[in-house]
């Protein structure tokens, strides 16, 4: 039987909300925290146990966390994956292994891996030129997707070309004067995008957690819908190939799958983040284990706990308020917990701005027609302003 040391520590990089939900399940079990994070006043400060403000490519701040830390993971993909090798070399224990960040933080090798693994994607071709571009334009038809390979998120990155005269505008303002590889996808006409987490342990099971619908606006997530609205076969299909990936990716820890369901209810895998994710947050409440425990008792070897829903839950975010930017101000929280089993998590950061992630609330209730009507009400009763 192993000792169970709650000195140990914990080395996250990144302090924004998932380091901040990292931290609060690491500190239930009575961890020590050390974060990484460029900002002072990040949503994590507040609640770790040390904080070295800087860069995160800066390589001697990231030693300086190695070591501060018996474990270090991380919160979002876009790191500096060479020296945290050089780390994980040296004996430091990573996870997930940093290795599987130079595939996944650029689309183009994560979706070749995924190809050669005989992972269903969308068809995919990598682009050198604006000609690259307009090959592609006629063999899938118009509309196409061009994106930037590296550095994307919440639909940044990516540019839906309608027709020939999008292609050179695409082409410059991704591009960024050719510094940013780009690639270009089939435009899928799915019927519905759904995600799908999964927790992989140190001796390689995962264990996957109910299947989640997306809605997202403007490309960032709007609500999670659990249990998703599909078919049996198509659950089935959704779960077997998460599973498969984080054991193609040694994955150790939470990582989140995104797939778009076709018409017919196939999947194709859209993207992978080797973190917890937004689409994850659900779990928290919905779940017997959330995605940030499960992640925590992943990395430091401790036995995984269930994935199982409790009751379906409906997840949505909270935004900044268009035309505000500014010190935050939240209106109308007291009026939104007055609502039957709705939680409200405000992530601290002090600044708003027009579509800025500031939080985010949970209905976990029988049936889900009732989660989703008691959610939107609550919703519609916060707005983020500035002061
Ligand atoms: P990010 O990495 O910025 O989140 P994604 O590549 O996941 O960007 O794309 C963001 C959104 O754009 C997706 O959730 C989906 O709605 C849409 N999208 C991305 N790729 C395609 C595609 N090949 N066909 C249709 N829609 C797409």
């Amino acid at each position: 039987m192993n000792n169970f040391v709650t000195k140990k520590k914990i080395g996250i990089i990144g302090g924004g909300q998932l380091g901040k939900m990292m931290i609060l399940e690491a500190k239930k079990m009575g961890y020590y925290v050390t974060i990484l994070d460029p900002t002072p006043n990040c949503p994590a400060h507040s609640i770790c146990d040390k904080h070295i403000v800087a860069n995160f490519d800066d390589k001697d701040a990231l030693y300086s966390l190695a070591q501060n830390s018996d474990c270090i993971t991380y919160e979002f993909e876009h790191i500096d994956y060479k020296t945290l090798m050089e780390l994980s070399e040296k004996g430091n224990k990573i996870y997930p292994d940093p290795s599987c960040l130079k595939i996944i933080q650029n689309k183009y090798y994560q979706k070749n891996m995924l190809k050669e693994n005989n992972i269903p994607t969308p068809d995919f071709y990598k682009v050198d030129s604006i000609e690259d571009i307009k090959i592609r334009a006629k063999e899938f038809g118009l509309p196409i997707v061009l994106k930037a390979c590296t550095g994307g998120y919440d639909g940044k990155g990516n540019f839906v070309i309608r027709t020939e005269d999008d292609i050179d505008k695409a082409f410059d303002i991704l591009s960024q004067n050719k510094n940013i590889p780009l690639m270009v996808e089939r435009f899928v006409d799915f019927s519905m995008e759904i995600s799908v987490i999964a927790c992989g342990s140190l001796d390689g099971e995962a264990n996957v957690y109910p299947v989640a619908q997306n809605l997202h606006i403007d490309n960032i997530l709007h609500k999670t819908i659990v249990p998703a609205n599909i078919s049996e076969n198509t659950k089935t299909k959704a779960l077997e190939l998460t599973k498969k990936i984080v054991e193609i990716f040694n994955g150790v820890g939470i990582f989140c799958v995104e797939f778009f369901v076709t018409k017919d209810g196939d999947v194709l895998v859209n993207e992978i983040a080797p973190r917890p994710h937004n689409s994850g947050h659900y779990t928290i409440e919905g779940c017997v284990t959330s995605q940030f425990e499960n992640h925590i008792r992943a990395i430091l070897g401790l036995p995984l706990g269930s994935t199982n829903l409790i009751s379906p839950t409906i997840m949505l975010n909270i935004l900044g308020e268009e035309g505000y930017s500014g010190d935050a101000l939240f209106l109308g929280l007291d009026e939104a917990l007055k609502e039957e089993n709705v939680f409200v998590h405000i992530y601290g950061k002090e600044k708003t701005s027009p579509k800025r992630k500031m939080g985010h609330l949970t209905c976990s209730i029988e049936p889900l027609e009732k989660a989703d009507i008691i959610s939107k009400r609550a919703f519609e009763k916060i707005k983020v302003i500035s002061k």
